[in-house]
């Protein structure tokens, strides 16, 4: 409880503690009495002091003036303090009662600015970290494909040699004239890219094929087994070659990452991405890279000669296959709308770029090379996943 007619405040200036000092004080018909300053600089008449007002919503009243060691204020946050200071102010002073519009307006509102300010500069340091994680989380895509188009080919590579390496441990790499096809095929397709590709067969029965960062590319016998001509096998591997050459495939691992890891590419260091890497048929192609590899991968076979038919043919084989093993499923409409591109593509292209002569491959005897646990899977009688 406070005695009759004290308030409490808050002092600053010489004499108080920095952050200001709990004080008690009176008004009158003279001026301020800060009760618990036993300086006379505690003592300043109205015509000496300056009024304003403060805070967020105007609710405090600050009184300032000068005193003989230095300025002082009085910060009064009390509501039946700041209206008993109202009321004396309206008797002793009145042009100080009209905190408003008297001229003091300019440096209310430079006040707080000022106090504004001083919220913000004590904030930022906590609120600047949370503020630039939400731009992370709600940015994450634009800011990984910017990580990601920064990204040199020699460090792409190197990540996708650390990625293989691991590939390679669980694969069951094949030799022979499958892989002699599959190899000059590629090659024949990526002449003059900036990435050294490698292109591999894996003895596997699954219909599949995947590309990893900086030009490491494998393809199941099982896809060879369903391919039914080279040009087939060279429309899979333009697609695959499309998602290296569009950094597809190191986007999906960056985003297959996470956050963390975004966070470390933007500083350079792709070691994150390496263990991201071991799940590599697990990740995901966005429909717009799928699409984008479709259509650029179909332009990368009429620049090499090879017809582009081959495509769309392996593709509606997939569809089939697809469709037989997923009866369940009366269409596949994303297979559909990407095989309707691809044929749209192929009709808008000139004579000259479809009727590429034959690729110098005796597609049965490849086949017939294939290891020969691969065999295409049959159909199941009914889905078990
Ligand atoms: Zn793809």
């Amino acid at each position: 409880m406070s005695a009759a007619g004290r308030h409490p405040g808050r002092a600053y200036g010489p004499g108080f503690q920095t952050a200001g000092a709990a004080v008690e004080f009176e008004v009158s018909g003279f001026g301020l009495r800060v009760v618990t300053a036993d300086a006379p600089d505690g003592t300043p008449r109205w015509s000496e002091i300056t009024v304003r007002k403060g805070g967020f919503n105007d609710a405090q009243v600050m009184l300032e003036w000068q005193g003989r060691a230095g300025s002082y204020a009085l910060v009064v946050s009390d509501a039946a303090a700041v209206a008993a200071l109202r009321a004396q102010l309206a008797q002793s002073a009145p042009e100080k009662a009209r905190l408003r519009g008297t001229g003091h307006l300019g440096a209310d509102a430079r006040t707080r600015r000022w106090s504004h300010l001083m919220v913000w500069a004590t904030l930022l340091p906590i609120v600047l970290p949370i503020v630039l994680l939400v731009l992370l989380l709600a940015e994450h895509d634009r800011i990984a494909a910017w990580a990601v188009s920064h990204v040199p080919v020699a460090q792409e590579r190197k990540l996708g040699e650390a990625v293989f390496a691991q590939a390679k441990a669980r694969l069951r790499l094949v030799d022979g004239p499958p892989q002699a096809m599959v190899r000059e095929i590629g090659a024949r397709l990526t002449r003059g890219s900036p990435y050294a590709y490698e292109f591999h067969v894996a003895e596997d029965a699954t219909v599949n094929a995947f590309a990893m960062p900086g030009g490491f590319i494998v393809v199941h016998t099982g896809l060879l087994a369903l391919a039914g001509s080279a040009e087939e096998v060279a429309g899979v591997l333009a697609h695959e070659v499309q998602h290296v050459e569009r950094r597809h495939s190191l986007k999906a691992m960056v985003k297959s990452a996470g956050l963390m890891v975004t966070v470390s590419l933007l500083f350079g260091d792709l070691g994150g991405l390496v263990s991201v890497g071991q799940d590599l048929i697990g990740l995901k192609f966005s429909r717009d890279h799928e699409s984008e590899a479709d259509a650029e991968g179909l332009k990368m076979l009429v620049a090499a000669g090879i017809r582009p038919q081959g495509m769309r043919d392996f593709f509606r084989r997939m569809s089939e296959q697809e469709k037989l093993d997923l009866g369940w499923l009366s269409s596949h409409p994303a297979s559909e709308t990407r095989f309707a591109a691809m044929d749209a593509a192929l009709k808008a292209m000139p004579a000259a770029a479809v009727d590429a002569p034959a690729l110098p491959y005796d597609y049965a005897a490849i086949k017939a090379a294939l290891p020969a646990a691969t065999k295409p899977a049959p159909p199941p009688r009914e889905h078990t996943k």
